[in-house]
């Protein structure tokens, strides 16, 4: 069962793990991030340098300069706006692009991860949930790549040059400037604090709506039938009301931050005035400098803002971090073997006292012990609920039992690897999963190295071969979600997989349970070829399909009620199997 190695995971995210992350995410794309930066700087002198051109205008202007010079300066202030702006749209391409790439890689690791866990964990976690992780989580630390270097850094940097300008023009100035930037950041912080407390709450409650509605499309079918229509609608209008309840609070807090800034903002030009009231009446400043101060206080309103708010992205991306970080602890349980050599050709399949349990302490299969020839077909029956399927989940792997192993050719499955494993075995299961993609696809399931001739013969084989030649497109053919073909010919196409691949095992799990009685037939003959050679298991609720078993196994509530040579069972007439020929399987069994 997958666990969770979690003892640091609850933890805050550490200094060095964000610097871990930067450095694998970053480490890569170096070229580009050195380019990001380089532009940053560019970008923050250019927008330093502006207002001083102003100021130096305004007092060349007043000090009765040349109309040349303060062409000059005009010129030179235009000039540097657009480069400015050239320099700022590389900017952000550049960590766009770093931002992007980065989180790319990230939710490929991360899907890759998520696919290879478990069967247990999957069973416990939503596809939803699942999407959030890879998906929501990885875009929070996208803005965060991307943004939070530039944003934290730059304004800092930006922050710094201005206060550090300021004091060279005056040390008053200086000083009131670099106060007021500290008290407004703290303050927009706290306000900020209070105006995002909501939104936790409100996307939490957004999830569940989206999780509702996804169950209920999928299940749109069912519904409907069902007539349930109203009361899911209700369940809708309740959810829609609960998010009302959340999201009104949430935005009228979420709008508090501009008027804060506006009040904080106000004081500060407020102070600005009266600084300048101050120090030009006293002849220690020129109105050029008083127009810098205003200038400077307006470019101070980014950083500060900016700041406080990386903050808070800072905590998002923390929570992101934190989540991701415990996706990729968990650990898969069920791993590869050193490899094994399988014989070649058929398989000889061996349960040795193996027990299993899905949830902890409650066995699904007690102490099975019991060998099935190469080259044979084992018979397998039992009620529902029995334990077939998990049979065969065993066999692949998908679960490991607590108890017992089990064997092929004399050697644990567990010494092989998944790979090796689950290429030795096909498998016709009761649910068909078909994908949104072209038929071929969907019966070599992407192997392109499988030709066309082999996928048609096989089609016409198992009595498909009409169906195929009325698809417009041949093997092209998209095949839309779920539609376009009926429960028994998608079942046809999963014989068709297994058929297509060479296993040394084949599983039917009661794979004909869809197709009629005469199509049924039709493709016994190709399932003949198919067992030709194969070591093979037959789940079935119909006697029918099992008369050609050489052994047969009967399960009762996980253990062995039965188990033997299919004719000597038929033959003697106390066997559960023979009284079962009599009264039929489906009144016994079910
Ligand atoms: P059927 O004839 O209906 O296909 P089966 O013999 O194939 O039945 P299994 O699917 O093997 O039965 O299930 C055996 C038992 O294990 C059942 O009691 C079932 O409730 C339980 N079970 C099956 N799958 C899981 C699971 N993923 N998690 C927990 N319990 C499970
Ligand atoms: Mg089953």
């Amino acid at each position: 069962m997958a666990t969770q190695t979690s003892t640091e995971s609850n933890n805050k995210v550490t200094l060095r793990q964000y610097v871990e992350l930067f450095a694998s995410t970053l480490g890569p794309q170096k070229g580009r991030v050195i380019w990001m930066f380089l532009l940053l700087l560019t970008g923050i002198g250019l927008q330093l340098m502006m207002p001083q051109l102003i100021s130096r205008y305004i007092d060349t202007a007043e000090t009765g300069g040349t109309v040349r010079t303060l062409s000059w300066i005009a010129g030179g202030f235009i000039a540097i706006t657009v480069v400015n702006q050239v320099v700022h749209l590389f900017g952000t391409y550049f960590s766009e692009n770093v931002g992007w790439s980065a989180t790319n890689k990230l939710r490929v690791e991360l899907a890759l991860h998520a696919l290879r866990l478990d069967m247990s964990f999957h069973k416990e976690h939503s596809s939803g949930a699942m999407i959030e992780r890879v998906d929501g989580d990885v875009l929070n630390l996208a803005n965060f790549f991307s943004k939070f270097i530039v944003h934290v850094f730059g304004n800092i940097v930006l922050l710094i040059g201005i206060i550090a300008v300021l004091f060279v023009e005056n040390i008053w100035i200086g000083s009131v400037f670099a106060a007021f930037a500290v008290v407004a950041m703290f303050a927009l912080h706290l306000v900020r604090e209070f105006a995002m407390s909501h939104w936790a709450k409100a996307r939490q409650t957004n999830a569940e709506l989206f999780g509702f509605l996804g169950e209920r499309m999928t299940g749109a079918e069912d519904i409907r039938a069902n007539g349930a229509v109203p009361y899911t609608m209700r369940r809708l209008h309740q959810l829609l009301y609960k998010l009302l309840l959340v999201e009104r609070p949430a935005h009228v807090r979420g709008h508090s931050i501009w008027p804060a800034t506006m009040l904080l903002f106000g004081v500060g030009y407020l102070l600005v005035f009266a600084l300048g009231f101050w120090l030009y009446g006293d002849h220690a400043i020129t109105i050029g400098t008083i127009y810098l101060m205003f200038s400077y206080m307006e470019n101070l309103r980014t950083p500060v803002e900016r700041l406080s708010q990386q903050l808070q992205e800072l905590q998002k991306a923390g929570a992101s971090i934190r989540r991701i970080r415990q996706l990729l602890a968990i650990k898969q349980e069920i791993v590869d073997g050193p490899g094994a050599n399988f014989p070649a050709g058929a398989l000889e399949v061996a349960f040795d006292n193996v027990t299993f349990a899905y949830a902890q302490d409650t066995p699904v299969l007690h102490n099975l012990t019991f060998t099935l020839e190469k080259g044979k077909v084992l018979g397998l029956l039992g009620r529902t609920g029995s334990g077939k399927t998990t049979i065969s989940r065993l066999l692949f792997r998908l679960y490991d039992p607590q108890q017992g192993a089990i064997r092929f050719g004399g050697q644990d499955i567990k010494a092989a690897t998944l790979h090796q494993l689950r290429t030795s075995i096909g498998i016709v299961t009761q649910e068909v999963r078909l994908f949104q993609a072209s038929v071929r696809d969907n019966i070599t399931l992407f192997d392109r190295t499988i030709a066309d001739e082999k996928i048609k013969a096989v089609l016409d084989d198992l009595g498909l071969g009409d169906w195929y030649r009325t698809l417009p497109n041949g093997l092209d053919t998209e095949l839309t979600l779920g539609g376009g073909l009926s429960a028994g010919q998608a079942q046809l196409l999963s014989f068709a997989r297994v058929f297509l691949r060479d296993p040394q095992l084949v599983i039917l799990d009661e794979a004909s349970s869809r197709l009629d009685p005469l199509t049924e037939r039709l493709i016994d003959k190709a399932v003949a070829r198919l067992l030709q050679d194969r070591t093979a298991i037959i789940i079935a609720h119909r006697l029918q399909t099992i008369q050609e078993a050489d052994d047969i196994l009967i399960l009762d509530g996980g253990h062995i009620a039965e188990h033997g040579r299919r004719e000597e069972l038929e033959r003697d007439p106390h066997s559960r199997y023979s009284q079962l020929l009599q009264t039929g399987l489906e009144e016994v069994l079910t």
